[in-house]
């Protein structure tokens, strides 16, 4: 199976962003977006990840949208279940909310919040086990990558994961690959370097599981507008993590378009 068979994914990240009103008004215009030209769910699955407490109520917002808009989780507790973890939102109680899929382990946690692979790992096995979909983020450092460390630690961020996902869970598993040095600072990998990178994602899931072909692998850091097209026409590049481009409904809307068209 050609990587170009799979359906793009193009997922919003808010990270600790927008006001309430604000967010109302990022969802609006994306709607009307969305309904002067529809992109049909076939061309591309359409997500957005808001802060926790606003998951519902955008949920809610979106159920009218002219296409599907995933709502996304943007972490999840080591915890399972439910019980004695104050400040904590587990894996089950995301799923019994109607919360499909969850983001793991994105640079910011693991560098800002003490996400180690240990914690990750944790999360990712929970997140399966309550039947989520994962969006499982990996990528290295400037440091690691001017090293010429950069796919011996994104391939070692794939096994930190490989021992709790079961066979079959693979298939509920989207890679976005990040590399640190391209979050939030304008500077995005070139297509060619992006691309060398998917392949050896793709490479070496093929070691650990049958549906390496199969999986989506986005990228993510700096993706714009402007970008997406050349980011979106590489082989194994199949959708954008797009972080500040997402709180602007239009760039986001054609970073979408982008990958749906030319997917
Ligand atoms: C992100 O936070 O996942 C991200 C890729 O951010 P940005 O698009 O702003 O670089």
């Amino acid at each position: 199976m050609s990587s170009s068979a799979i359906t793009p994914w193009v997922v919003g990240n808010w990270k600790m962003n927008p006001m309430q009103a604000d967010a109302q008004q990022l969802i609006q215009s994306f709607k009307q977006q969305l309904q002067q030209a529809p992109l049909s769910a076939a061309q591309c699955h359409i997500a957005v990840a808001p802060i926790a407490l606003h998951l519902l109520t955008v949920q809610q917002q979106l159920a009218d949208a002219a296409v599907p808009v995933a709502v996304v989780a943007q972490d999840v507790s080591r915890q399972a279940g439910t019980g004695a973890y104050t400040g904590e939102i587990s894996a089950e109680l995301l799923k019994d909310s109607g919360i499909d899929t969850v983001l793991i382990g994105h640079s910011e946690r693991r560098e800002l919040f003490a996400d180690t692979s240990v914690v990750v790992a944790e999360k990712v096995k929970n997140a399966l086990n309550a039947g989520l979909r994962v969006i499982y983020c990996v990528g290295e450092s400037l440091a690691q990558r001017e090293e010429g460390l950069a796919n011996q630690v994104v391939l070692q961020q794939i096994c930190d994961i490989a021992r709790v996902v079961q066979a079959e869970q693979w298939a509920q598993i989207v890679i976005a690959y990040e590399p640190i040095w391209a979050i939030g600072t304008g500077k995005t990998a070139s297509p060619e370097d992006a691309q060398a990178m998917h392949a050896a994602i793709r490479e070496g899931l093929a070691q650990i599981t049958a549906y390496a072909a199969k999986m989506p692998i986005l990228y993510g850091g700096s993706v714009k507008a402007d970008n997406a097209l050349q980011l979106a026409a590489c082989k194994d590049i199949n959708g954008a993590l797009v972080g500040g481009a997402s709180l602007d409904a239009q760039s986001f809307y054609q970073i979408a378009t982008a990958f749906a068209q030319t997917k």
